[in-house]
């Protein structure tokens, strides 16, 4: 059975990724992905938003860069995506971005739970020592579950991201999950097994088993990514995300080409 194809991977461009799109390609090949997507983070509509993301004059450079790994790489099949921020109030942005070029799919994630905190950055982990941790899941569910509502998205990023340094709420966050997961259903918007939860402090991937049970439950689509940011991280312990996937019930994944989806088996 072929691997299921690795949705999630950066560039330099987004100022904290090494390697070259036609790098993670060769890796690609080397593990043996027969299908890979680039993910960048996309630029936002003000340029200098934060120091992690492409300046929005650097989109058509993005695009060559995925084009020659496509040219150079032709038994490889790339897709050419972005991962971008779901912010409230960013929508307009979001879908002028999504028509600018021929993007397989976007990947819709959460990093922001207000307009200056990433609760995934490691140079901000003072805010999470001065604020009450379900108020934190809570805003990020609920924005989770926008992004699922708002349909600007085919994929749903590292579900779980919350969870990075470990600061569990010590209630249960199950209704969240559950809202959140009815809006990906309904919405028909998949959510992504991706392990770059198992290099961070969590140790686990995103989302955690429970989540993807309930995913399961309610026909959510799934698709794997490794969230590389290098080339030695393209396709990183998908042999432990595919026998989550398998264990909780998945034997498909969700392939993207032009925003349209097909099953593929897992
Ligand atoms: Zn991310
Ligand atoms: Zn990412």
């Amino acid at each position: 059975m072929p691997l299921p194809a690795d949705y999630h991977m950066h560039t330099p461009l987004c100022r904290h990724a090494a390697g070259e799109p036609v790098e993670y390609a060769a890796r690609a090949i080397e593990v043996g992905l027969t299908e890979i997507g680039f993910s960048d983070h996309s630029p936002m509509r003000q340029d200098n938003f934060d120091e992690w993301r492409m300046n929005a004059d650097q989109l058509s450079e993005y695009v060559e860069k995925v084009e020659k790994a496509r040219a150079d790489y032709p038994q490889l099949k790339i897709r050419l995506a972005l991962e971008v921020d779901y912010i409230p109030g960013h929508e307009d942005w979001i879908r002028e971005l999504s028509a600018m070029y021929p993007w397989d799919y976007l990947i819709g994630s959460v990093h922001y739970v207000s307009d200056d905190w990433e609760v995934d950055h490691p140079d901000k982990l003072s805010e999470w020592r001065s604020r009450d941790k379900m108020q934190v899941w809570g805003v990020y569910f609920d924005r989770l579950t926008m992004a699922a509502e708002s349909r600007l998205f085919d994929i749903i990023g590292h579900a779980d991201l919350v969870k990075k340094f470990c600061f569990y709420p010590d209630r249960d966050c199950t209704p969240l999950f559950e809202r959140f997961l009815h809006s990906a259903a309904k919405n028909n918007t998949a959510i992504e097994l991706n392990t770059a939860g198992l290099r961070k402090e969590c140790r686990e991937i995103y989302p955690a088993r429970h989540i993807l049970n309930l995913a399961f439950t309610r026909g959510v689509r799934v698709t794997f990514g490794s969230d590389a940011h290098k080339p030695d991280e393209v396709g990183m312990d998908f042999e432990a995300a595919i026998r989550l996937a398998r264990s909780v019930g998945y034997t498909h994944w969700s392939r993207y080409a032009g925003r349209e989806f097909s099953y593929a088996r897992l």
